[in-house]
């Protein structure tokens, strides 16, 4: 056995781990041989140090190959997969996939719930009475051979060894390491088998990582690390200093999706969703352009994919027929503070709130109230009067302090403009 002492001694003075080395750590961390404190401390000097690209691809594999791989890929071969590193109001997971299934392009997702102040898809999902996101590998491909679409959460079956260092880096400040999300994303992705994936990595104060040139390098590690598995892969980097869309909370969010589906979606949603879906189609080697993206939409077939899929995965059918997406009876009207133009939005506060206002409790006590829903009217760099409404917020009991919380959220100044959504392309 490689004695642990060794290994953070190594990795403390800034040394580079051999693939063994880093194996070592990863079953450590699944069988119990590394005491906590050795892992978090594993996990602290790799923060600190930073991993390289071959050490980065060593923990990938062995936090991969601590639990179930599906090589869907093996069956379909031109299936895709989307990761978004999480937004507020960010619904595009749950438009994309059925319209690119929809174009015949297969989408695999295993998806997570709300993490810090970024919403959950699979949270979202959980709106539609019925649905069950609990797959196995066989019931995904049964799925993608009748749909072309399986869209599940992520199960304790595949790379356990993330959910125990996952749970050691929350507690000890070591989230925001590029090659420890790298590993914690991609051991999962991986795991699934798609042959192409596309990572829209968000930018801006509402992202997970705020800064520009800290989201480019994570696209650029997630795609490298990607391609050193043998995967297609490129990545957005895209804006996430507002929220996207007209609408953030679960029911809501899921009726804007149904809205997308059906050609009433908001550009910015739609421009996200055209450019990852152009994306995923050209890696996955499928001739595809937004003509054939609009034609989807245009003809029904995409809502219908939509419906098609729920219905399979368990939704209610009479839900999906006249979905029942209800707003909170209690309305507060956000007004601008003053003349001006929307300068700025502090979007990771307001999903923070929104965030905290929905959820309670954890666990098998976790509640959500989806009908919590901010409605966003204006966007950064328009114009607006003093006492303009330009937010309203659902709610289903009246709370005057988080209204007012919320409207502190949004700035209005002498001037502003709005930053490109579409901030860079990674290629693979
Ligand atoms: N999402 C993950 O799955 N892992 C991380 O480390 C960060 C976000």
């Amino acid at each position: 056995m490689i004695s642990p002492y060794r290994i953070l001694e190594r990795k403390r003075a800034g040394g580079s781990l051999r693939e063994a080395e880093v194996r070592a750590v990863v079953e450590g961390a699944v069988d119990g041989s590394w005491s906590e404190g050795q892992l978090a401390a594993f996990l602290m000097a790799a923060a600190i140090q930073g991993l390289d690209a071959e050490e980065t691809h060593s923990l990938t594999l062995a936090m991969l190959e601590s639990g179930e791989q599906w090589d869907l890929a093996a069956d379909i071969p031109t299936l895709t997969d989307k990761h978004s590193t999480g937004g507020v109001g960010d619904k595009v997971s749950l438009v994309l996939t059925p319209l690119l299934a929809a174009c015949g392009v297969p989408v695999v997702m295993l998806t997570g719930r709300a993490l810090g102040h970024t919403g959950g898809t699979a949270d979202k999902l959980e709106v539609i009475p019925g649905l069950d996101l609990e797959l196995d590998r066989a019931r995904c491909l049964d799925l993608l051979e009748d749909v072309g679409m399986a869209v599940g959460i992520a199960t304790s079956a595949i790379a356990p060894a993330d959910g125990r260092l996952y749970q050691l880096r929350d507690q000890t400040a070591t989230v925001a390491s590029l090659p420890l999300i790298t590993a914690s994303v991609l051991s999962k992705k991986l795991a699934t088998g798609a042959a192409a994936l596309v990572f829209d990595v968000k930018t801006g104060n509402g992202a997970f990582l705020a800064d520009e040139g800290e989201s480019r390098k994570l696209a650029e590690l997630l795609v490298q690390t990607c391609v050193s598995f043998g995967r297609r892969a490129s990545a957005l980097i895209t804006d996430m200093s507002q929220p996207l869309g007209r609408w953030v909370g679960h029911a809501s969010e899921l009726k804007e999706t149904l809205d997308c589906l059906a050609g009433e979606g908001p550009d910015d949603v739609m421009e996200v969703v055209y450019a990852l879906a152009l994306e995923l189609a050209a890696l996955s080697r499928v001739e595809l352009d937004s003509s054939h993206l609009d034609e989807a939409i245009s003809s029904g077939q995409a809502r219908e994919r939509f419906e098609r899929w729920a219905l399979l995965q368990g939704g209610d059918r009479g839900w999906l027929a006249a979905p029942d997406l209800l707003l909170g009876s209690h309305e507060h009207v956000l007004e601008a503070a003053a003349d001006g133009v929307l300068s700025q939005v502090e979007t990771r506060t307001v999903g923070r709130l929104l965030g905290e206002a929905a959820v309670s409790g954890s666990g098998r006590s976790r509640r959500i109230d989806p009908a919590v829903a901010l409605q966003y009217g204006v966007r950064l760099g328009d114009r607006v009067r003093a006492g303009q409404e330009i937010g309203r917020l659902y709610l289903s009991r009246a709370d005057d302090r988080l209204a007012a919380e919320l409207r502190n959220c949004f700035v209005v100044e002498e001037s502003g403009a709005a930053p490109p959504l579409i901030v860079a392309r990674v290629a693979g």
